[in-house]
């Protein structure tokens, strides 16, 4: 696997992997790589010849007192994981390779990145939705990989493509999760022992808040239980549990199509989300 750091580089590399004509599939991430990332992979050389891989902590994604600075950061491990995995090409600038004139010119992510982790989290998916457009020029794939873990990423990214008519096809793949249900994040390793074990709380409360759903329970208190049920666990602040639309997150007071349910909350320091689909019956 060659690893790359400067755009010249990149766009030769690109110009050589694509010379027997074979389709590239991308896989952006922030590095620290775990088995979640590892199925994006997996599902990347299922769909591609050629797989390219990302890894870049980008600043403008992270709020000033978000862990931009303690973000895991082990390159070498997770240049092992991707050549192992059968990467072809790692491309991972640093800041000024990234953003040679600074973040001048950005995209907006538009009203679906102001809702949920938006919210949370201002200014949140326009770093996102900027970085990914950026990713998208440099490495011009032809299809790229994101996780539902993260499904508010996943929906501002495909309307980014759509609204931009971007040439590249977004595909979803599935959240990958600890035995004990946990969704698997590079964050995960910020939790103590004891936080870890409270953590399984989550899935657990949404897995339940679903099958509530599903079987008709009002929503309002399907979500109250849900709550109820973080707090008890040690969760503080809970930022949202909400149902919404699986298409552009819109607010749902009853299961009447393709719903989500999404959460966020914090465990000691560490902010966790986690998300589910619910199907009407
Ligand atoms: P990150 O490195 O956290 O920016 O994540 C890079 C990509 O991996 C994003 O598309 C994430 O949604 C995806 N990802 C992270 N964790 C998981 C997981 N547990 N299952 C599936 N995909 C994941």
């Amino acid at each position: 696997m060659q690893i790359v750091r400067d755009l010249e580089t990149l766009r030769r590399a690109l110009t050589a992997l694509r010379a027997d004509g074979g389709c590239v599939a991308f896989v952006p991430t922030m590095g620290a790589l775990h088995a979640g990332h590892m199925a994006l992979v997996a599902e990347a050389r299922r769909r591609a010849d050629q797989v390219v891989a990302s890894i870049f902590v980008n600043p403008t994604q992270f709020g000033p007192s978000e862990d931009l600075s303690r973000y895991p950061r082990r390159e070498a491990g997770d240049a092992q994981m991707l050549d192992g995995a059968g990467v072809a090409l790692l491309w991972a600038p640093d800041v000024a390779a990234m953003y040679p004139n600074g973040p001048e010119i950005t995209v907006q992510a538009g009203p679906l990145g102001a809702e949920l982790d938006g919210a949370a989290r201002p200014g949140h998916f326009d770093g996102v939705a900027t970085v990914v457009a950026r990713l998208f020029d440099q490495v011009r794939p032809d299809v790229a990989l994101f996780g539902e873990k993260d499904y508010q990423q996943l929906l501002v990214v495909r309307h980014m493509v759509r609204s931009l008519e971007l040439p590249v096809e977004i595909v979803g793949v599935p959240t990958q999760r600890d035995a004990d249900g946990l969704a698997l994040s590079s964050r995960n390793i910020y939790l103590t022992e004891e936080e870890r074990r409270a953590a399984r709380a989550l899935p657990r409360a949404l897995g339940e808040a679903a099958q509530a759903i599903v079987e008709g329970q009002g929503v309002a208190a399907a979500l109250a239980a849900a709550r109820e049920k973080l707090a008890g666990a040690g969760f503080d602040p809970i930022d949202y549990v909400e149902l919404r639309d699986a298409e552009m997150l819109a607010p749902l007071a009853a299961l009447d199509r393709a719903a989500r349910l999404l959460a966020a909350a914090k465990l000691g320091a560490t902010r966790l989300i986690d998300n589910l689909p619910v199907q009407p019956a």
